[in-house]
């Protein structure tokens, strides 16, 4: 925020003379809150003010930026109203009503703005119940801690906590979360300067051990975490163990993050195979015959041969009828000796390996099969959302093969929706736009996939054929507890709604989370409130009961 030392920097952009007359006119009555400067071009502005987090670009459309230039929030001057709102700036100015108070006004909006990005740019890397670093926020740490000392001196402990699950559901939400907050209470206090502690997933943690001085540094903190976390935990008056089970892996030179983290994991399954709580140490030698991530890649190649895959469907619930109006399709693997195992323990390795791409195909197709399979037991047509990574869309036979396969199973490609995250859309990639484009055109909708998290640029998301946006699940979580959750929330659903887009939030677990985004406008909502994801048999029984009027007065 300006302080009267800081004033706000006004770089304008315009070869017109006539516009920095006007805007010094205007400014005078801001006081010295802020210094109008002309910068020659973008390129100066670009390596002179890009960190500069008190300046606003003001800038003809004349003057393109060059692409890939800095995120400086950017105020259009234009010479007559424009027809649609201007896309990829904050704000417009229009040459015949620019007055201090429009200016003024203009200022403030992309200074809020600017503050809602901040927020949600932290936001995004933090786990909202605990305020530690979340999956995304840790990778950000791992790869900037690897990027040091040739990538050695620390030592990276995958921690999984052991039947959470039942303590979770006897404790109930609050309860389980009350736990986890113990949980990360004892973990920090074992911690140092140097160390870090990032939550993962529902019980699952990772640390970051800093190992520079003492390499054996690990290993006695690894025993005094097993220790602290044995030790019983008080809930509501009542004491409960937990067990848990840590791999530590040492990061080696230059080996990047990856295979740490895997092995991490191998030696996290390694202790489960212990009771109480425990921990081992990843080692090398006696692991050259554990899957290795090659053979994991290899298996998993078998098993899309092996029609080894599943798919899973979650209902996605109208908040304005109580009616179901789409499904999203979620893959599974059904591993022969490990269970079912969710999309998370390989749609990773398949993106890394580009085997997403054969396992997209799989999945759409499966997806087409099942909505045919739903018309023919006369259920009523609905939106099927596959998920789509970024990886799929760099593939040039996206296109003819998705054309084939909508005809192939006679479906409308008017119910089919595809998911991109942030990240895959905002590249902004001329072959995804193209892409997407071109799938438009055979009627194919497109929403944006865990809204909030990737978060790089609002004033981008107005340039892409979107019409769905999803309010990712850690930000729902958090609504009840936090203020500055339900409040993003509005933001985020107010924002959707500005640029004409339907919202839906995702994991919606209460009926407070629901009663709350009731509140907000929300369109749509999917979570385990409405249910779990479903294989298609029990779909369709699900669906009859949904549809009955007793049912949907529930909602
Ligand atoms: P996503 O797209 O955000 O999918 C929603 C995930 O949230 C699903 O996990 C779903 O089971 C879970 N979920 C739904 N409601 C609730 C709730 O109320 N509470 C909680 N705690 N969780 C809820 P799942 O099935 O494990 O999928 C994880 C991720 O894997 C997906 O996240 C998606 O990014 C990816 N994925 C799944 N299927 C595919 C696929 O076919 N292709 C690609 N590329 N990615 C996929
Ligand atoms: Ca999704
Ligand atoms: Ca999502």
């Amino acid at each position: 925020m300006p302080t009267p030392a800081q004033p706000l920097r006004l770089l304008l952009l315009a070869e017109d003379p006539e516009w920095a007359a006007q805007l010094r006119e205007c400014l005078r009555t801001l006081g010295g809150s802020a210094v109008l400067l002309t910068a020659p071009n973008w390129e100066a502005v670009d390596s002179l003010f890009c960190d500069d987090r008190q300046a606003v670009v003001l800038a003809t459309p004349d003057l393109q930026p060059a692409p890939g230039r800095c995120a400086l929030p950017t105020i259009l001057l234009l010479d007559t109203e424009p027809t649609a709102a201007p896309s990829g700036v904050s704000d417009w100015l229009v040459r015949g009503q620019l007055s201090d108070d429009a200016l003024r006004r203009s200022l403030r909006h992309v200074r809020e703005r600017g503050v809602l990005v901040a927020t949600l740019q932290r936001l995004a890397e933090q786990d909202p119940l605990t305020g530690i670093a979340n999956r995304q926020g840790f990778q950000a740490l791992l790869s900037a801690r690897l990027a040091q000392h040739d990538g050695r001196g620390v030592a990276l402990g995958h921690l999984d906590l052991d039947n959470f699950r039942h303590a979770n559901d006897a404790l109930g939400h609050q309860g389980g979360d009350r736990l986890i907050l113990q949980v990360v209470a004892r973990l920090q206090q074992q911690l140092e300067a140097g160390d870090q502690l990032a939550r993962l997933g529902g019980d699952e943690f990772a640390l970051l051990i800093d190992t520079q001085r003492d390499p054996s540094r690990a290993q006695w903190v690894a025993e005094r975490i097993t220790e602290a976390l044995a030790e019983p935990y008080w809930i509501d008056g009542e004491s409960l163990l937990l067990g848990c089970s840590l791999g530590l892996a040492h990061a080696r030179a230059q080996a990047g993050a990856d295979p740490l983290m895997w092995h991490a994991h191998i030696a996290m399954r390694q202790a489960k195979a212990v009771q109480g709580c425990t921990f081992h140490v990843f080692n090398e030698r006696i692991n050259r015959n554990a899957r290795s991530l090659a053979d994991l890649e290899s298996e998993l190649r078998r098993a899309l041969r092996r029609d080894e895959l599943e798919l899973h469907y979650q209902p996605r619930l109208s908040l304005t009828d109580g009616r179901i109006v789409g499904l999203e399709a979620l893959v599974r693997w059904r591993h022969a000796e490990r269970g079912l195992l969710p999309p998370g323990e390989f749609v990773p390795l398949a993106e890394q390996s580009g085997l997403i791409v054969p396992l997209g195909y799989w999945v759409i197709s499966r997806a087409l099969r099942d909505m045919q399979w739903l018309s023919e037991r006369g259920v009523a047509p609905l939106h099927m959302a596959v998920n789509l990574s970024f990886r799929q869309f760099q593939d040039s036979q996206l296109l003819p093969t998705l054309s084939r396969l909508i005809i192939e199973h006679g479906v409308d490609a008017r119910w089919l929706e595809f998911e991109l995250t942030e990240t895959a859309v905002m590249r902004r990639n001329e072959q995804v736009r193209q892409t997407m484009d071109a799938l438009g055109r055979l009627g194919v909708r497109f929403s944006l996939d865990d809204f909030g998290t990737g978060f790089s640029s609002f004033v981008h998301l107005n340039s892409l054929p979107i019409t769905l946006l999803k309010v990712d699940r850690s930000f729902v979580a958090g609504m009840e507890q936090r203020e500055e959750n339900r409040k993003l929330v509005h933001a985020m659903i107010n924002l959707a709604h500005n640029l004409n887009l339907e919202v839906v939030a995702e994991g919606v677990e209460s009926a407070e989370q629901l009663g709350l985004l009731r509140g907000f406008g929300c369109d749509q909502v999917q979570g385990f409130l409405v249910s779990r994801p479903l294989p298609v048999e029990a779909l369709v029984a699900y669906l009859q009961s949904a549809a009955s009027p007793a049912l949907r007065e529930r909602w």
